[in-house]
């Protein structure tokens, strides 16, 4: 009887260090297609055809030529026509995302949550192409932030309950606090690095002005004050049928008056007003970022051109991503991704600056790290941070 069972859980395990093993072949084949978004999805290029051929010959890859990291190994790092250099880059997006998948695997094994994983392993994937193509372009493109966003929230229904990840509603205060926090640095930086000139950016019907509006709504009284404050400047630049300007730095002198307010307990609770926030900015800024996003891809109007934007603390594409982040993880892991994610892009900034880089660095790549290192230990984190405080079993 001991032996049957014995046989049982070795069977068991076998089964489950095999599941991982195909799961991380699989992240493999899909860093392989990674590489072709990073480098096609910015130039504007189709990620499906033609077949990916040697930048240098034009040689086609062949099948035994385009095994992950193996193919790379075999041909030496060079095209077996032309004998070009291939990138240490390539293999090593392929290992990445094979050792991300093994893992995420190995943290939500098939046998015990179901197909909890898949979501996140959608995710991953996705967060490695946006790390890179922000590291060569310092831009995040809607296209992969926004369906990653609903990738996180649908992900919520395939969740099995015991696996820690947010429910449907956890998910979407997560995403929205994310974006929130990430939007309010933003547009209080930018209007620093403006000399507090207002923004000409995106403006009708819904733009930055209702992003800055839902802020100081929600500070005064909460989230759906936030909502509010934006729906009605919404609906009165739709009635003028031009944006109605509420000039940026009043909005943002009377959101600091607001929190005081607020911090009294007046129209809302001190939490409900720091919350209220944080949560109507990042609902505002994703509705808005969806809006723009859909009128663009419907609009044959060539987009502005890069050299007139705005100069910008931090980019809205990190919004995006931030809400990315806060719907896989809820807001409590979500705050402890956020500041590792400042603590390492701290980090990492003095170290570039002492080995003498001036490159501008792009933060997503910190906040992808954040998150992934809150999606794997947040929990211990909080739960030591809290401990610390002296607060137990939160
Ligand atoms: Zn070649």
């Amino acid at each position: 009887m001991r032996k049957i069972a014995f046989c049982l859980i070795q069977g068991v395990y076998t089964l489950a260090v095999f599941s991982i093993f195909v799961i991380a072949i699989l992240g493999a084949l899909i860093g392989s297609f990674a590489n072709v978004v990073i480098y096609r999805v910015p130039a504007g290029k189709s990620i499906v055809f033609p077949a990916s051929s040697c930048p240098k010959c034009g040689h086609k890859i062949k099948p035994w030529e385009n095994i992950p990291v193996i193919s790379w190994l075999f041909l030496r790092a060079k095209c077996s026509n032309c004998k070009a250099p291939i990138s240490f880059r390539y293999p090593l997006i392929e290992l990445v995302t094979a050792i991300g998948f093994g893992l995420l695997a190995w943290r939500w094994p098939l046998e015990v949550y179901g197909f909890t994983v898949i979501p996140l392993l959608i995710i991953f994937a996705m967060l490695v192409m946006m790390s890179m193509i922000d590291l060569d372009t310092l831009l995040l493109p809607d296209s992969l932030t926004l369906p990653a966003i609903m990738v996180g929230v649908l992900g919520t229904f395939i969740y099995r309950q015991n696996s820690g990840l947010p429910s449907l509603n956890q998910a979407l205060v997560g995403g929205a606090v994310g974006a929130g926090i990430i939007a309010l640095v933003n547009r209080v930086g930018s209007l620093v690095v403006r000399r507090f000139a207002d923004t000409k950016e995106r403006l009708w019907p819904i733009g930055m002005d209702q992003v800055n509006v839902a802020a100081l709504g929600g500070a005064l009284g909460g989230w759906t004050w936030g909502l509010g404050a934006a729906a009605a400047s919404m609906l009165v630049n739709l009635v003028a049928r031009k944006p109605i300007r509420l000039p940026e730095l009043t909005v943002y002198a009377l959101w600091v008056v607001a929190l005081v307010v607020s911090s009294f307990g007046i129209l809302t609770t001190p939490v409900g007003g720091i919350s209220g926030t944080f949560i109507a900015t990042g609902i505002v800024a994703i509705v808005g970022a969806l809006f723009w996003w859909v009128r663009d891809l419907a609009s044959n109007e060539p987009l502005p051109d890069d050299s007139e934007d705005e100069p910008v603390a931090m980019g809205f594409g990190d919004v995006k991503l931030a809400a990315v982040l806060g719907v896989i993880l809820g807001w409590q892991q979500l705050l402890a991704a956020l500041f590792l994610s400042f603590l390492i892009g701290a980090v990492g900034g003095i170290a570039s600056r002492l080995a003498g880089g001036d490159r501008l660095i792009p933060f997503g790549p910190y906040l992808v790290l954040g998150g992934l290192l809150a999606l794997f230990f947040g929990q211990d984190l909080i739960s030591w941070y809290l401990g610390m405080l002296g607060i137990s079993g939160a």
